[in-house]
């Protein structure tokens, strides 16, 4: 099974996601649990999770991949802004409860001249507050493409976070395309290299779900810019082999590219067709 989806909009709810997905050709989809530049996050209806959960289950749907929003930064220089961001963290994890054994994304942070390892040290100390034993939840830390002073720019920083953290059951790892590529992980030219050196630093059995995003710029370039798949640096020929490398089978895959509904569907269906005989 292929699971591919996109980032749906929240705002009408679970159920409303859930027949987007399919509508657009999906069977997984991610979500930001509030407002991704941050904020108050609207109330759960138990009847709408309800409701989706009969639509999950019936079009057999991956894991969801819900996103916490960019204006968290666990490792912040601003006492405020990091006890604002544990606690929408602590918050999303209580809301997560309502779709349970699902993922919640975050961007591990910014160390804005902390340094890394203040930063690194900063995150850890937070995810140690926060997990708690019963969460069914698995927080994942994404790959970053090393834009400014962003902690995880290798895997080797997410493996410093990782050590750090009691609970590392409840931890796994979210593997975006663009940004390792980004990063100056040559997943053109040397895709088995890179899953290679993800297995011997963190573990392939912690890589849980992919953003499958092409870039507008070079190996290394630290940008962060998605493009369209096909349409980038990464191309389509690597785009393939990474939707059909055994290593990511059965992961919800997730599209971040620059896309209106029409474009999410095509994209859809073309990786839809490459994947038919997974
Ligand atoms: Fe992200
Ligand atoms: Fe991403
Ligand atoms: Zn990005």
């Amino acid at each position: 099974m292929f699971y591919i989806g996109n980032h749906l909009s929240a705002s009408k709810g679970y159920a409303a996601m859930g027949e987007q997905a399919v509508k657009l050709g999906g069977n997984v989809f991610a979500f930001f649990t509030r407002n991704p530049r941050g904020g108050k996050a609207k109330e759960i209806s138990k009847a709408d999770v309800e409701n989706f959960l009969g639509i999950a289950h019936e079009h057999s749907f991956g894991t969801l991949v819900a996103h916490a929003p960019y204006t968290m930064n666990l490792c912040a220089e601003k006492d405020s802004v990091r006890a604002f961001s544990r606690e929408m963290f602590a918050d999303d994890m209580k809301r997560m409860e309502y779709t349970p054994h699902s993922y919640y994304n975050f961007h591990p942070g910014s160390h804005v001249g902390q340094g890394a390892e203040a930063g690194i040290e900063r995150i850890a100390e937070a995810l140690n507050d926060i997990l708690t034993e019963e969460q069914t939840t698995t927080v994942l830390l994404e790959t970053m493409a090393g834009k400014g002073s962003e902690i995880g720019r290798n895997f080797e920083e997410l493996k410093e976070i990782i050590d750090r953290v009691e609970r590392k059951e409840k931890l796994g790892v979210c593997f975006d395309t663009c940004h390792v590529w980004d990063a100056g992980y040559d997943i053109v030219n040397d895709l088995d290299g890179v899953l290679a050196k993800f297995d011997h630093v963190l573990g392939l059995e912690r890589l849980c779900a992919v953003h499958f995003n092409d870039s507008m710029n070079g190996l290394g370039s630290h940008k962060d810019r998605h493009q369209k798949i096909g349409q980038g640096a990464i191309g389509m020929e690597a785009m393939k082999r990474v939707a059909l490398h055994p290593a990511l089978a059965g992961k919800p895959f997730i599209l971040e590219t620059p896309n209106e509904d029409e474009g999410y569907a095509k994209e859809i269906a073309m990786i839809k067709e490459w994947t038919k005989e997974l």
